[in-house]
């Protein structure tokens, strides 16, 4: 459906509070007006809330060939052992998994994606789709020689693709268990400016390596031949081992923070990070439930992912949303729409463009059926009972044309 002007039970532009039959202009692909109705040609949906497409802010299209191979675990390093040696069954990671995934994710009602590859395989499937992504090419290496080269040689890769407008190349490092110093600072240097995403404060072993240089990460390290003797225990917790090394700004998505300290959120909230929460995964790989009361507490700007189809059982953001309301009771519904939205689109490097209903941005509409009765439409959206035959995308994406 291609919408000039429509009207709807509530809109819900994200940077403001829910309107009551409000109404959104569109003009070729742009958002050029969101308010109350005040008369004039326009066309009413009914009753439905219309939002900016969701958010999803660390994904893995990659291994979505892994959806229910994995069992959940109650140990995190036992969990992504068993995920490497399944995953050196195959290579490369199969396609048709991660389209079937995009088709997924955009039905139920997501508009740009957080993606992290090892491998590039998601950038076709994600050209042929609707999504918007940050795609993160993932580094792992904690005895790699030479890290500048290690860059230098993905940076090279990145050159060689088709820049595509609504996909963002990006280098991210996998997590400080699995990157030496030395890289986690080479990416950093290369990707000055750009968002830069880390799986962080995941897992209690990960907080025992880096306090003490032990523990079953430790041991996955010198299984895979991949442990470093020289390396030195910092003997402090991730956000402070970051901080170290100069990496803690407002460009940091820490992904996950099962594991941060108050201090840690106070640390990141001050410097302008992102906190990424992905509780479901959290609970199957047997990371633990992450304290999203205390992400939101902190002021840290908090972000929403699934993580990928290997550790959940589905990238609808709504069944993840319902899991971040039964963790945070106590947080107002509109926070946390929020990150499911703006503050993604914020983390991303896609705010001028996405995560809301402002005049200038695109216009990826969503539309929620919503049943009769609802009293309070944002608390609605959290309950767990949106799914995807529920939503409508108003007007598809802005025409795509390939840039020169
Ligand atoms: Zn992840």
């Amino acid at each position: 459906m291609t919408v000039a002007r429509c009207r709807a039970a509530w809109v819900l532009p994200i940077a403001g509070p829910p309107i009551a039959g409000g109404v959104v202009s569109v003009e070729s692909g742009v958002i050029t007006a969101v308010g109350a109705f005040d008369g004039g040609p326009v066309e009413d949906l009914g009753n439905v809330a219309v939002l900016p497409g969701l958010v999803n802010a660390h994904t893995h299209l990659e291994l979505s060939w892994l959806r229910g191979r994995i069992a959940p675990s109650r140990s995190m390093p036992a969990w992504a052992a068993s995920l490497i040696a399944l995953r050196r069954t195959t290579s490369p990671d199969p396609s048709e998994p991660i389209a079937q995934a995009i088709v997924e994710a955009r039905r139920s009602g997501t508009c740009l994606v957080g993606d992290v590859t090892n491998t590039f395989a998601t950038y076709e499937p994600l050209i042929d789709s609707e999504l918007s992504a940050a795609i993160f090419r993932e580094l792992v290496g904690f005895s790699s020689p030479d890290p500048e080269e290690v860059v230098a040689a993905v940076a090279g890769e990145i050159a060689d693709l088709m820049p595509i407008a609504w996909l963002r190349l990006l280098i991210a490092p996998h997590a400080p268990y699995s990157v030496s110093p030395a890289l986690l600072q080479a990416i950093a240097r290369w990707g000055a400016g750009k968002p830069f995403s880390i799986h962080l404060g995941e897992s209690a072993q990960e907080v025992e390596f880096l306090r003490e240089g032990t523990g079953e990460w430790r041991a996955l390290l010198e299984t895979l031949g991949a442990w470093n003797p020289a390396w030195a225990v910092p003997a402090c917790g991730p956000v402070e081992y970051l901080d170290r090394l100069g990496i803690v700004d407002d460009r940091l998505l820490a992904v996950h923070g099962v594991h941060f300290a108050d201090a840690e959120l106070a640390r990141l909230a001050a410097a302008g990070a992102t906190v990424v929460t992905c509780p479901r995964s959290n609970r199957w790989t047997g990371a633990g439930v992450p304290p999203v009361e205390r992400f939101y507490a902190s002021g840290v700007r908090v972000a929403v992912g699934t993580d990928s189809l290997a550790s959940v059982e589905d990238l609808n953001l709504f069944a993840e949303l319902a899991e971040v309301r039964r963790l945070a009771g106590g947080v107002a519904a509109a926070r946390i729409l929020e990150s499911a939205t703006l503050a993604g689109a914020s983390a991303l490097g896609f705010v001028s463009e996405l995560g809301s209903l402002e005049p200038g941005k695109r216009a990826e509409l969503l539309a929620v059926r919503l049943p009769a009765g609802v009293a309070d439409v944002e608390e609605y959206l959290l309950s767990g009972e949106v799914d995807a035959g529920d939503l409508t995308w108003l007007r598809e994406s802005i025409t795509r044309e390939r840039q020169p």
